[in-house]
């Protein structure tokens, strides 16, 4: 990684000038730019969760939605001269909990966006929603303001569970979210977590089977994970063991397929037509501006690619956005580090990549990975032909392996 900028900095150039200078000589060349993708993270939410290691604060009273607005203005305003004549081909607000908004909070913001920005005129613009802040007239009202997706965060149908993992909804509000949510919008994502503390299998079928009745056009299927500094990596629950979290795994891709899913990565599944457009983007290493607290970006010049990082805490950003000065750090991605990166996010495809995308996206030949890309095939990891590079079953299974020899390699 390359620094750029530290941050902050009253020194740092203009917005118009560190465009200027990304887009000077470079070691790399990318004959074409990637799609681009907006990212607007909110941070806060009603409680915080004990298995969560997002950038989410607790709400305590309130939170300030009109500075943060114009804050977010601000910062997609200073961000522009690095997107120049560009179009965004999808918008995903996340979170945190972005259903707090009000209605004439968001119907704001995304006219903000798009007095700024010149959006796709099919554009996917998914906004992240949690039961428990479902309200029919508010929802109405965002489908009204342009979200045409929702991904909304259930995580279990069952009461004891959703009490064991901290939420704020119940059985009740999960299931009133979803006919709320498939009365306003064609469009969208039921996330469901699996392995959950004392989660027997036939509990998490039942979950998986509730969420197929109600048809959403896409799963976002997770396994439970104990993350580092959370309240749960520090007082484990006892959750199923590696056998148990298999057996789970295997019942979701049969009732999935079962009713029509097709399973495209990791923990995504889709009927057909209806992938995640925003998330494919990521996978296939495309670019995004993000925009709020703690929110990251990879953006592609013709002869770079620059990663930058705002301020993690509100409180933090809401200063510095309105000083100007969102950026905590921006690097530029050295070349080293460009065929793990495009592999950690490529792999994670159950049907891989097209061999060329790799050129595209990377402004590197094949030949900078070739050593890795045999000694997986050697290892039955990978498949490959002239025209195709994805993960073996074996692979997918043994993925982080998988990805860590590109580290190595
Ligand atoms: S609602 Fe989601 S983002 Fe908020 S604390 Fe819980 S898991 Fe984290």
């Amino acid at each position: 990684m390359i620094p750029i900028k530290p941050v902050g900095n009253k020194e740092a150039a203009t917005p118009a000038q560190a465009a200027a200078a990304f887009l000077r000589p470079g070691a790399l060349h990318l004959p074409t730019l990637p799609p681009l993708s907006l990212y607007i993270h909110f941070p806060w939410c009603v409680r915080k969760c004990p298995y969560c290691d997002f950038n989410s604060h607790e709400v305590q009273g309130g939170f300030p939605e009109d500075d943060y607005l114009a804050a977010l203005r601000s910062d997609l305003e200073n961000a522009l001269p690095l997107i120049w004549g560009r179009k965004i081909y999808t918008v995903f607000i996340g979170g945190g909990t972005p259903s707090l908004l009000s209605a004439r909070g968001l119907d704001r913001l995304l006219s903000d966006v798009r007095t700024l920005l010149p959006l796709d005129g099919a554009a996917e613009i998914t906004m992240e929603a949690n039961p428990g802040t479902f309200e029919a007239g508010k929802f109405k009202s965002y489908r009204a303001s342009g979200i045409n997706r929702l991904s909304i965060g259930i995580q279990s149908f069952n009461a004891r569970h959703l009490q064991a993992l901290g939420r704020i909804h119940d059985d009740g509000e999960a299931r009133a979210a979803v006919e709320i949510a498939q009365a306003n919008f064609d469009n969208f994502n039921l996330d469901l977590m699996y392995a959950l503390p004392s989660q027997t299998l036939d509990e998490a079928r039942r979950d998986i089977a509730a969420a197929i009745a109600f048809a959403p056009p896409h799963l976002s299927l997770y396994h439970l994970t104990l993350e580092p500094n959370t309240y749960f990596a520090k007082y484990p629950p006892a959750v199923p063991d590696d056998d148990a979290s298999a057996e789970m795994q295997e019942m979701i891709d049969e009732l999935t397929a079962a009713a029509g899913y097709r399973h495209y990565e990791i923990s995504a599944y889709a009927q057909p037509g209806r992938q995640a457009r925003h998330n494919l983007n990521y996978w296939q290493f495309g670019d995004y501006l993000g925009i709020g607290a703690g929110a990251h970006s990879k953006i592609s010049f013709p002869h770079r690619i620059v990663r930058q990082m705002r301020y993690k805490q509100p409180k933090s950003y809401l200063e510095h956005a309105a000083g100007g000065q969102a950026i905590h750090e921006e690097f530029e991605v050295g070349r080293d580090e460009l065929g793990f990166e495009f592999m950690l996010n490529a792999l994670r495809l159950i049907d891989g990549f097209e061999a060329n995308l790799f050129a595209e996206r990377t402004g590197l030949t094949l030949n900078a990975i070739e050593k890795t890309l045999n000694a997986a095939e050697a290892k039955g990891l990978l498949y490959r032909d002239h025209k195709i590079i994805k993960p073996t079953e074996l692979g997918g299974r043994f993925l982080n392996d998988l990805q860590q020899m590109f580290l190595a390699g």
